[in-house]
């Protein structure tokens, strides 16, 4: 079976709400479940900025309380659980509601021709004892819904379940809602993607929309796929803490040593993703952060277009090549750099480095002292400073003749013992 099922409102009418009848305090968000692994509920509970529990609890100021329809995480079980949900489908629920779909949504005609389902909650309500697609509930509810929000690849793209050899028919909310579909407060489908999506990039959108919906905040910049752009702007290479490993050619062959794991498979420079950013939860962890290559599974394309994993991607040839070319050389100018800036003023007179750690080369080579001597004039090119210059000196005067004249209270002065022991000053 191919094609878009069709999108329309049982009722036949698209329940709508009056905005405008004062400030919005309550908001309803129902959460459906489709071809799912329940991964994103479980990252959202982790969530801290804001957490799922400040949005229950209505603790920001200016955003509307939430009250939250969970599968899972209500309390409330059978037909009290299932009461708002056909109340908001006859547009009688009489508050503003979201939709927070996770999973992909399944083709139900292909399980509904054997009198089966593929995921259901509830049933059809009044005489209808059959199980109630939740691909049937978002068709119903998404007319209604001042938002509707697909949380993970799954729901926003159609994930592994869409992948090539796709049984279910399954895909995206997208892709079921159509072009076309717009919520009450005129908003396509927003996507949220990830496999999972870090529990703060969910909560954080939530909250934006519905301060949007409450009138205190500006509508969220959302890109051409319906992503938060600030959170899906920027690859996850830009943030890498191993980009620097790439950009001076060290590349790791496995896995722990601390480079680029781009030639063990890694397509962070294409991938819109801020996990390197955000972390996991509560900026802990993240595929990079802990060691681990990234798979691309923010991507719509994922996980076809990134299969086989673990195989480096065929477009990272030429800039490793060039990479490499050039990052040894930069490597190994950088180093030098390094160890110049490692000695302080006195070590570089002494030509002594006092280390007790290890042994410290402190007297530079001639080569050494001539790049340093052209680096430093270099360096100083277009500016005033050069330390030790006359002009340094007389700004200096003053303290200097203070120091020679100070008065000296007794038992301040170091023993002669000890002013014995200590180094003579270089110069
Ligand atoms: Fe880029 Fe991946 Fe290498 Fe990080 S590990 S620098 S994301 S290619």
């Amino acid at each position: 079976m191919t094609g878009t099922p069709e999108v329309a409102n049982a009722s036949g009418t698209i329940p709508r709400f009056a905005l405008d009848e004062g400030p919005v305090s309550e908001v309803h968000a129902f959460w459906l479940a489709g071809m799912s692994c329940d991964g994103c509920s479980i990252s959202i509970v982790g969530a801290q900025q804001p957490s799922v529990e400040q949005l229950l609890l209505g603790s920001i100021p200016g955003l509307p309380k939430v009250i939250l329809h969970h599968p899972v995480l209500s309390v409330a079980v059978g037909k009290e659980f299932m009461k708002p949900h056909h109340l908001a489908k006859a547009g009688k629920l009489g508050a503003p509601y979201v939709v927070i779909y996770e999973g992909s949504v399944a083709d139900e005609r292909i399980a509904g021709q054997f009198g089966g389902y593929w995921s259901a909650m509830g049933t059809g309500g009044g005489a209808e004892a059959a199980p109630s697609p939740t691909a049937h509930w978002l068709r119903d509810l998404a007319p209604g819904a001042a938002a509707v929000i697909a949380v993970g690849t799954c729901a926003t793209w159609g994930g592994i379940p869409a992948a090539a050899g796709n049984v279910t028919g399954s895909m995206s909310v997208m892709d079921l809602l159509g072009k076309d579909y717009l919520s009450t407060l005129g908003l396509p489908p927003i996507n949220i993607p990830g496999c999972a999506p870090s529990g703060d990039n969910m909560t954080e959108v939530i909250a934006a929309v519905l301060m949007f919906l409450a009138g205190v905040g500006p509508l969220p910049e959302f890109d051409e796929l319906g992503r938060p752009s600030w959170q899906f702007k920027q690859t996850v290479h830009r943030h890498c803490p191993r980009g620097g490993s790439y950009e001076e050619g060290k590349f790791d062959q496995e896995y722990g040593k601390g480079g680029c794991l781009v030639e063990l498979g890694c397509w962070g420079p294409v991938v819109q993703c801020n996990i390197v950013l955000r972390g996991a939860q509560g900026h802990a962890g993240g595929c990079m952060n802990t060691g681990g290559i990234c798979i691309g599974c923010t991507m719509p394309g994922f996980p076809d277009a990134f299969a086989p994993f673990y195989k480096k991607p065929p477009g990272s040839l030429m800039s490793t090549t060039a990479s490499r070319a050039t990052g040894n050389f930069i490597s190994y100018l950088r180093k030098f750099t390094q160890d110049s800036r490692n000695r302080t003023n006195r070590w570089h007179k002494t030509e002594q480095v006092p280390s007790g750690w290890a042994n410290v080369e402190g007297s530079p080579t001639v080569a050494a002292r001539a790049v340093e001597f052209f680096y430093e004039r270099l360096k100083r090119m277009g500016t005033e400073f050069k330390p030790g210059s006359s002009r340094q000196k007389a700004l200096q005067a003053p303290s200097h003749s203070y120091l020679n004249t100070r008065p000296t209270w007794e038992g301040s002065e170091p023993s002669s013992g000890a002013a014995q022991s200590m180094p003579e000053a270089a110069e």
